[in-house]
């Protein structure tokens, strides 16, 4: 799949596109994504991308033409989704990661200051999507926390599909706890049906303790499954 970002920091996609799974990811050839600077889309000397909003007030909001200009650009001749991530977008779930991850090339508009002049919204974003109820100062932790998670769902770029597959929330539920060596850690030993061999057993015992972690952490999951 391909991921275009527009931003005004493309430095800060530096360490996160070259390292671990997204790294193998694009030199596996899995996934690419290039990285745009707004200002590169501007057309005046200053390169800027910012002025005061009409009506007065705090902040800066960014112009509208440079938006347009790049978006319009980077999409030209082939079909891509257009998100802007936003703090008053649809919140970002499992489910609609999954989405995402299947809807083919996307573009992703990292906001900064104010946000954007509410005309690139009409005129060149398809949707709005937030990755919480709190405010960033910036779209591009939210950009790269929607390539991560999308990227999981891509195959082979995690070594063991069942690993996704049995991942919190794919099946309503949260994941069963997880243990590795050494067998005891400050005298908690791990639970003995995991060292028994016996693996209907330790399905089973994994699947009680999903219902189990999700109805202490998570209640609302199962509610709305019910
Ligand atoms: N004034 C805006 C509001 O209250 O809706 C907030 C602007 S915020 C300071 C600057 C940029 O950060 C936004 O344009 C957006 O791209 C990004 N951002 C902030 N919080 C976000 C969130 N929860 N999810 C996605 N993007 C977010």
């Amino acid at each position: 799949m391909r991921v275009d970002v527009v931003t005004i920091f493309p430095e800060l996609f530096g360490a996160f596109l070259e390292t671990s799974l997204i790294g193998r990811a694009r030199s596996k050839g899995l996934l690419q994504v290039e990285i745009h600077d707004l200002r590169d889309h501007t057309e005046d000397r200053h390169r800027s991308v910012d002025d005061e909003p009409y009506g007065g007030g705090g902040g800066m909001v960014m112009t509208a033409p440079p938006w347009i200009a790049a978006v319009r650009r980077i999409s030209e001749g082939r079909p891509v989704r257009r998100i802007y991530l936003s703090p008053q977008g649809e919140p970002l779930t499992d489910a609609k990661v999954r989405e995402l991850a299947e809807a083919g090339d996307l573009l992703l508009l990292c906001g900064r200051y104010e946000g954007l002049d509410e005309r690139v919204l009409e005129t060149v974003v398809d949707e709005e999507i937030s990755i919480g109820d709190y405010v960033l100062s910036g779209g591009e932790l939210p950009a790269m926390v929607l390539i991560e998670a999308m990227s999981r769902q891509i195959r082979g770029v995690v070594g063991l599909p069942l690993s996704v597959e049995n991942d919190s929330f794919r099946a309503g539920l949260l994941d069963h706890p997880q243990y590795t060596r050494p067998a005891v850690v400050e005298g908690l030993e791990v639970p003995a049906v995991l060292l028994s061999g016996d693996h209907a057993a330790i399905e089973s015992w994994r699947r009680e303790q999903e219902v189990l972690a999700t109805r202490r952490k998570r209640p609302d999951l199962l509610a709305r499954e019910s």
